[in-house]
């Protein structure tokens, strides 16, 4: 294990510190290490592996793609993109999908369609679009932009003009925002990086409500939450708030990369047109290949139905190891997105730590939550594996 994890950091940029395991397989809800332990999984890659590894004729799939064609460039058509785009059109009653290759481009995509939209409404350039507080939406200059952490973005300044931040779950404070130069407002649904906050409804619906009045687009990013996690497909469907623009990426595609922001008929009617955006990867044969396998097994295997069934649980045994544990202040969440606040004197990466060394994988969200956003195909055996486990590591 150690010659892998120094040939890293001996060639990598060093960005990140890595937790010391290099894995090497996976099955079902478990991971391999180079060493043969095995590990259960309630991270899947960050809320990415929904369908946890080797779900079955998911592999099959990419190797039918990949013997057919992997790229072709959108200059033409192919095959496996319409394909994808109607069934993502279908689960989400958007109007119309923009494919690209991560989270971080699908909100980039997402801001220009917004300004866009304003810019033929009023004739000139200059709008400005509301976030909030605490959000996290990728680590690309305009994503970054709009990503309420001060620390993510000091040394990078100046970003892009024209985002004024507001407070999640308080309306008040949104509209203390909004002047005659906003275009959009912009919040994932359930907040990922910044702690696990899900929105509250009158919340989401006071935002939708702002919208309407004054023509703003309302854009939820549903890279984290999305795709079944939370119980619906997308977790705004949870509110039945509608979005005019939404971003997806993660389990998307599964572990292939591919992301996308979708538009509802006004946005897409009134936005980008031929010579407006553009990627050379995005919307690959490959990478439509997987989104569509991914939502075919959705949709056939009843995925969102199977979270809806097992979610209460893994909220059960949470709750009982808050009650139990001095350490474990709250949990909160929303499906199979779920944090769990540590405190006492106890550190979440500590918790990380032995818990990996019990071999169970758990992640941190902000500063002081341990995250859990397994497969969204574990059993109940595997949340009660998992809260054996994670009570060995907090002993
Ligand atoms: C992960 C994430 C992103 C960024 O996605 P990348 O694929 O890492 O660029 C954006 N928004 C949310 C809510 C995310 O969780």
């Amino acid at each position: 294990m150690n010659s892998y994890m120094e040939q890293t950091e001996n060639f990598v940029l060093h960005t990140y510190n890595r937790f010391p395991v290099v894995f090497e397989s996976g099955q079902g809800v478990y991971l391999k290490d180079t060493d043969g332990k095995e590990y259960l999984d309630f991270a899947a890659g960050i809320a990415v592996m929904g369908l946890g590894y080797h779900y079955p004729g998911f592999d099959e799939a990419l190797k039918g793609q990949i013997n057919k064609l992997i790229h072709t460039s959108n200059l033409f058509y192919n095959v496996p993109l319409g394909d994808a785009a109607e069934k993502l059109i279908r689960v989400s009653g958007m109007s119309k999908v923009f494919f690209t290759n991560s989270g971080t481009e699908a909100i980039e995509g997402a801001i220009k369609a917004a300004r866009k939209y304003a810019f033929l409404k009023g004739g000139k350039p200059g709008y400005e679009i509301i976030a909030m507080n605490h959000s996290f939406h990728g680590r690309s200059v305009g994503a970054l932009s709009v990503t309420g952490n001060p620390h993510y973005q000091e040394a990078f300044k100046p970003l892009m003009d024209g985002v004024r931040f507001a407070d999640f779950n308080d309306l008040e404070s949104v509209k203390a925002q909004i002047n005659e130069k906003t275009c959009a407002i912009l919040l994932e649904t359930v907040q990922g990086e910044g702690g696990i906050y899900p929105v509250k409804k009158e919340f989401l619906e006071g935002v939708r409500a702002l919208c309407d009045e004054h023509d703003l687009l309302m854009i939820l990013d549903e890279i984290q939450c999305g795709m079944g996690r939370c119980g619906e497909m997308f977790a705004w469907q949870a509110y039945g708030v509608k979005p005019d623009i939404m971003t997806s990426a993660k389990a998307l595609g599964c572990g292939v990369p591919v992301g996308a922001f979708l538009l509802g008929e006004k946005a897409a009617a009134n936005s980008l047109v031929p010579g407006d955006h553009g990627t050379t990867y995005g919307g690959n044969p490959f990478a439509c290949a997987a989104a569509a396998k991914v939502l075919e097994i959705f949709e056939e295997q009843d995925i969102v139905g199977h979270v809806r069934e097992v979610a209460p649980y893994l909220e059960q045994k949470l709750d009982e190891l808050v009650e139990k544990y001095d350490c474990l202040l709250a949990r909160r969440g929303m499906g199979l997105m779920q944090g769990v606040v540590i405190g006492n004197g106890k550190k979440v990466g500590e918790v990380v730590n032995a818990a990996l060394a019990q071999g169970l994988i758990v992640i941190s969200a902000g500063s002081d939550v341990l995250r859990l956003v397994p497969p969204l195909i574990i059993e109940k055996k595997h949340v009660d594996e998992m809260a054996e486990k994670l009570a060995a590591a907090l002993n």
